[in-house]
């Protein structure tokens, strides 16, 4: 991978306030999200995560700092008493079961190897292997990108652009955790702030190269290494559109339309956790049934809503 200090550099400019953004300043890591995974299957001290990870000490420790920060994790003593912290997913943290089984769900059913028959998940209510469906929370049908919008709503505007982790050390990490969250490639993909966030962009309909540098503020040689990426796995597809003038558009290719459950379900958490206090930036439609919404899963074969303690992440290693 090629050197990227080119990222951290320039001023802030201001950007339009944009949940799944804000979500991924904190989330857009690969460090961030084997640490998380590994925390929703229970670890909780910096020992376990060091040895599970191989993740060097330094990083580990900042990563948790951030994490503690921006409430994910609770720092508490140890229950046996002494000196020794624990990590405790706060209520923010363990809201992140939503974007996570999302990332898990297309990385294996949209990476090769693909095995889009393959169930992921246990609804531990019904008992039986499912898919998590992305659904409305009023009508309980499945949300897709066709039959939702957004509106502004009482927090939109502007703000300043948040700097994101370099991506340096995202490549540390997924040399050393390729396996938790699916490929190698899905872990360079949503360990990134940009990658997603241009994913987030074509879904509102942005797809063209200067329009993308002006509504994220992204250096324009960190977009176009991210566009050929994206390009190369098969989640964009680039399209030349002869108009008053040429220009080249990114639209979303089947596999890219498959990350809606993933963007949505981090809009939900940028909405709920990273409000600055004016309310949320857009509010979303559910055009089938008229309503506001909020994501939610349902079980594929039950039919029910899918809660946080009624979910197991199944492995399929046989
Ligand atoms: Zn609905
Ligand atoms: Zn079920």
């Amino acid at each position: 991978m090629s050197n990227e200090q080119e990222e951290t550099a320039g001023a802030s400019a201001l950007v339009a306030k944009y949940s799944v953004v804000r979500a991924l300043v904190i989330l857009g890591d690969a460090w961030t999200l084997l640490i998380l995974r590994s925390a929703l299957e229970g670890t909780r001290r910096f020992s376990d995560w060091q040895n599970d990870l191989g993740i060097p000490k330094a990083v580990l420790a900042n990563r948790l700092d951030r994490l503690v920060e921006a409430r994910v994790f609770r720092k508490t003593p140890a229950q046996e008493g002494g000196k020794r912290m624990e990590y405790v997913l706060d209520e923010a943290g363990l809201d992140l079961w939503e974007p996570l089984a999302a990332i898990i769900r297309w990385s294996r059913n949209w990476q090769p190897p693909r095995n889009e028959t393959t169930l992921w998940f246990r609804h531990t209510r019904c008992g039986k292997a499912c898919d998590l469906v992305l659904s409305c929370n009023t009508c309980a049908q499945p949300l897709t990108p066709f039959n939702t919008f957004a509106e502004p709503g009482p927090g939109s505007g502007h703000e300043q652009r948040i700097e994101p982790h370099s991506r340096r050390r995202a490549n540390s990490a997924v040399r050393h955790g390729r396996e938790a969250l699916g490929s190698p490639e899905a872990l360079a993909l949503f360990g990134d702030m940009w990658a997603p966030a241009i994913v987030g962009s074509a879904f509102r309909g942005i797809r063209r190269f200067n329009d993308l540098v002006a509504y994220l503020q992204i250096p324009p040689l960190v977009l176009s290494m991210r566009l050929k990426e994206l390009l190369a796995i098969g989640v964009l597809r680039r399209r030349s559109i002869e108009d008053s003038e040429r220009y080249e558009a990114f639209h979303l290719t089947r596999t890219g339309l498959e990350l809606f459950p993933y963007i949505s379900m981090l809009a939900k958490w940028g909405d709920r956790w990273c409000d600055d206090g004016t309310g949320v930036p857009e509010i979303f439609y559910h055009r089938s049934c008229g309503h506001q919404y909020s994501p939610v899963y349902r079980c594929s074969v039950c039919g029910e809503r899918v809660n946080r303690t009624e979910v197991e992440f199944l492995d399929h290693h046989a």
